[in-house]
């Protein structure tokens, strides 16, 4: 096939940082496209480098809002930096959403920059499988740090944290969202803390709150706890340094363990997805049929029907 042909030029555009092939490669991986496979081998020599970093936290605490001054602090230090917005819930293909948004386009032609959003549902079992490649092509691409950030509503947070080398939490202060965060377990992912919209009244409150969680666990890493004003970059380079301070504490092991615990899952979604497409074949299969009719007229059960169609997958 052509696009065979292509793969291998493509890939060498994205290593010399050609946003297009960066872009292609990316549309590859959410199109679920055949020559996929052709990519992601010709990728993995070039991965391993960028340090990926997930934004999580409520719907409007500020995280688009941070991750653009997040990119802001990362070039004033002359960092290349990748951009992934990951919408789970939806099915529609990504470039328009980071379009409509206007307060990345000040990125829009640094390129040094790479932003692209990017829907996942359905695709290689979800956020697990797809988000891992589209991190991949970033990373071949040169970023030295790749940000992920889940747009719209989800409960995705846990999952991005899966997919991160260090997870931002962030929560918003005086609206106990300290509390609601701990209820739903996503105080445990975090290793790094912000409370944005510091402006606004009861940081310092939120601030114990949290103090409090991150002194019950046990860690050789204290998760530091950071305030910010994204909407004015004020506490954001303090964020970038603690990114820093938590990949330095990563290399002394930790790293490794993270980054085998995520291919781990990602090679598992991926077994799932393709299980899944293998049984959806199935339920056409006259084999299936068959297996239910024993079943309903109690020659089988339905134990024994799916160790039977699972040993003939
Ligand atoms: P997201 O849904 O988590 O991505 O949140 P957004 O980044 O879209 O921000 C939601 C709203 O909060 C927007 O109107 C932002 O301008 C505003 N916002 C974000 N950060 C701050 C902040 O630090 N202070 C204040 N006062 N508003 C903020």
């Amino acid at each position: 096939m052509a696009v065979d042909l292509n793969v291998g030029e493509l890939v060498a555009g994205a290593r010399r940082g050609e946003a297009r092939a960066v872009a292609r490669l990316i549309s590859l991986v959410e199109d679920e496209s055949p020559s996929l496979r052709d990519v992601s081998a010709a990728l993995a020599p070039h991965t391993g480098r960028a340090h990926i970093v997930g934004l999580t936290g409520p719907p409007g605490v500020g995280k688009s809002t941070s991750t653009s001054a997040l990119v802001t602090a990362l070039r004033a230090k002359e960092r290349r930096v990748g951009v992934l917005a990951v919408d789970p819930t939806s099915p529609f293909s990504g470039g328009a959403l980071l379009g409509d948004r206007v307060r990345m386009q000040e990125h829009a032609t640094d390129d040094d920059v790479y932003i692209r959003s990017m829907a996942t549902r359905g695709h290689l079992g979800g956020l697990a499988g797809a988000a891992p490649q589209a991190l991949r092509v970033l990373d071949a691409a040169g970023c030295d740090v790749i940000l992920v950030e889940t747009v719209g509503v989800g409960q995705s947070e846990v999952e991005i944290a899966g997919l991160a080398d260090t997870t931002l939490v962030l929560v918003a202060p005086g609206t106990g969202d300290g509390i609601q965060a701990a209820k739903a377990g996503i105080l445990e992912i975090g290793d790094i803390f912000v409370i944005n919209k510091s402006d606004r009244e009861g940081a310092n409150t939120t601030r114990r709150e949290l103090r409090n969680i991150v002194a019950m666990r046990e860690s050789d890493w204290k998760a530091p706890i950071v305030l910010t004003v994204a909407t004015t970059g004020e506490g954001v380079a303090e964020v970038v340094t603690e990114i820093e301070r938590h990949r330095e504490y990563l290399a002394g092991g930790e790293l490794d363990q993270r980054r085998l615990a995520r291919v781990r899952r990602e090679i598992e979604a991926m077994a799932l997805a393709s299980l899944h497409r293998r049984m959806g074949d199935v339920t056409g299969d006259a084999r299936l049929g068959t297996l239910a009719a024993d079943v309903l007229a109690g020659r089988s059960d339905p134990f024994a029907a799916a160790d039977l169609l699972v040993e003939h997958l």
